[in-house]
C-alpha cells in the first residue's frame, strides 16, 4: 500500500522505525523489517545509526530503487550551509547518493531563522535531485503556516506523535489542507511505555483488546491498521523479529467505522513527547558526527 506524496512521489503507506535501537541491532533489525516485506525506513541522523541502516539496505539484494529511505536534519545543524553540509553527512553514513524523504527533526522557533534556512537547504537538495522529498517533523499547525510562508516549495510530509492516546486530528487536518501527508511517530504508542510509567500502555488498552480479539489480531496490528484506515503513514519500531513481522501483517483485515471511531475516542490529547516550542539548542544540543 502507498500514498503518493503532493510532490507526485508514492511513498509506502507503513515503514519501520529505529529510533532508540542500538547501532549493534540495526543490521539485523533493518534486515529483517527488508525482508518480511517492508520498503521505508525512517532514521536521523540523531538516531546515530544511519550507517548500520545503509549497511543493511546494502545487504539485502534489494535495489537501492526499491526502497524508500527516509532520515532527518538535526537542530545543531540548521542554517543553510550548515544543513546543506548535514545532508552530506548522512547520504555517506547511508552510503547513497540520495535519500527519498529529508525532513526537518523538529521546529526551532526561538531561531526560526535557522530552520527557514535549513528548509531553503532542503528546497536546495530537491531541486539538484538530491532529495526526491522534503518536510518536517513535529510542525504544529502555526509553525507550519510560518514555515509555508516564509518559503516556496509545501512539504511532502509532517511527521509527529500520533497513537491512540494522543492523535492530534487538528494536526492532521491543517497537514491535509496542504496536501501534506501526516506520518505517525511512536504509532502503537511506544512513547507511553517507555516515558511514562507502562500503567497507561496502548498495548494494554482493553479497548484495543476487544477489537484485536474481534479480528484475531494484536493490539500493535489494530492500531497501525486504524493510522492506515484513517490516511495516516505509520512507522513502528522493534528490534524482535515476531514483532517486526506481526507489525507488518496488517493488511489482511479492516476495522469498521465503529471500530476507528472507538480508537479516535481513546484520544486524551496529552502529549508524551516533548513539546515541541520547548526545542531549543542549548537543552536539545546534540554534536552529528562527520562520519
Ligand atoms: P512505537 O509505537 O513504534 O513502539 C515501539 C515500542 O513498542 C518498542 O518499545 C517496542 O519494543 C515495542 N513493540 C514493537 N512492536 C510491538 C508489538 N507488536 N507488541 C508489543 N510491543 C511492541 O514507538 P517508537 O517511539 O519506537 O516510534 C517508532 C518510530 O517513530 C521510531 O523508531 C522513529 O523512527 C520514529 N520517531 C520519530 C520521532 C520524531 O521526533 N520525529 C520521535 C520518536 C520516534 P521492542 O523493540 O523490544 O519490540
Amino acid at each position: 500500500m502507498n500514498f503518493t506524496l503532493n510532490n507526485g512521489v508514492d511513498i509506502p503507506a507503513l515503514g519501520f522505525g529505529v529510533f532508540q535501537t542500538p547501532p549493534e541491532q540495526t543490521v539485523d533489525s533493518v534486515q529483517e523489517a527488508l525482508q518480511v516485506g517492508y520498503r521505508l525506513i525512517d532514521t536521523a541522523a540523531a538516531y546515530g545509526n544511519e550507517r548500520e541502516v545503509g549497511e543493511a539496505i546494502r545487504h539485502s539484494g534489494i535495489e537501492r530503487s526499491e526502497i524508500f529511505i527516509e532520515t532527518k536534519l538535526w537542530i545543531s545543524d540548521y542554517g543553510y550551509d550548515q544543513a546543506l553540509h548535514s545532508f552530506e553527512k548522512s547520504a555517506g553514513k547511508l552510503g547513497v547518493d540520495y535519500i527519498d524523504l529529508l525532513l526537518l527533526h523538529q521546529p526551532l522557533t526561538v531561531d526560526f531563522e535557522r530552520t527557514i534556512g535549513a528548509y531553503k537547504a532542503l528546497e536546495e537538495l530537491l531541486a539538484d535531485g538530491k532529495v526526491r522529498a522534503i518536510g518536517v517533523s513535529n510542525f504544529m499547525p502555526d509553525v507550519l503556516h510560518r514555515l509555508i510562508d516564509a518559503t516556496d516549495v509545501l512539504p511532502s510530509v509532517n511527521q509527529v506523535e500520533g497513537h491512540p492516546y494522543f492523535s492530534q486530528p487538528e494536526v492532521q487536518q491543517a497537514n491535509a489542507e496542504h496536501g501534506i501527508l501526516t506520518q505517525t511517530w511512536s504509532p502503537m504508542g511506544g512513547i507511553t511505555s517507555y516515558r511514562d510509567d507502562s500503567s497507561r500502555s496502548t498495548f494494554n488498552d482493553p479497548v484495543l483488546g476487544e477489537i484485536a480479539a474481534v479480528h484475531g489480531k494484536s493490539p500493535a496490528q489494530v492500531m497501525l491498521r486504524w493510522h492506515l484506515q484513517e490516511g495516516r503513514s505509520a512507522i513502528p519500531k522493534s528490534v524482535k523479529p515476531d514483532r517486526i513481522a506481526q507489525n507488518f501483517d496488517v493488511f489482511d483485515f479492516e476495522l469498521g467505522a465503529e471500530e476507528l471511531a472507538a480508537i479516535d475516542a481513546l484520544d486524551t490529547g496529552v502529549r508524551s513527547g516533548p513539546d515541541p516550542d520547548s526545542i531549543t539548542l542549548e537543552n536539545f544540543h546534540r554534536d552529528i558526527p562527520e562520519a
